[in-house]
């Protein structure tokens, strides 16, 4: 579920539970930060669909451990029910949120 506000621009991507939260996705580059022969050497990445990026194994486990702290700090509503007792208004500009 991913809750947004077309007012301001605030988004929040899912609620977090034991199987889904920015630390369960650090586990998956565990063997990549444990690869010592290859941490610090260039390697083209798929970041989405239409983007590659070339950067060191070292910096991707940053770059994503970055993204979970980030996450981490900013994540207002952590579960649905958080949402349903906020009546849906976005926590920055108090619009009306959109969720798909
Ligand atoms: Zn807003």
């Amino acid at each position: 579920m991913y809750l947004y506000c077309k007012n301001c621009g605030w988004e929040q991507d899912d609620f977090w539970d034991k199987n889904y939260n920015p630390l369960k996705s650090l586990i998956d580059w565990q063997e990549t930060l444990l690869d010592f022969d290859k941490l610090d050497r260039k390697k083209r990445y798929e970041v989405d669909r239409d983007s590659v990026i070339y950067r060191t194994p070292r910096e991707m486990v940053t770059l994503y451990c970055e993204e979970a702290i980030r996450k981490i700090k900013n994540q207002v509503f952590l579960t649905f029910d958080d949402v349903k007792n906020e009546e849906y208004k976005c926590p920055n500009c108090f619009n009306h949120l959109d969720i798909d």
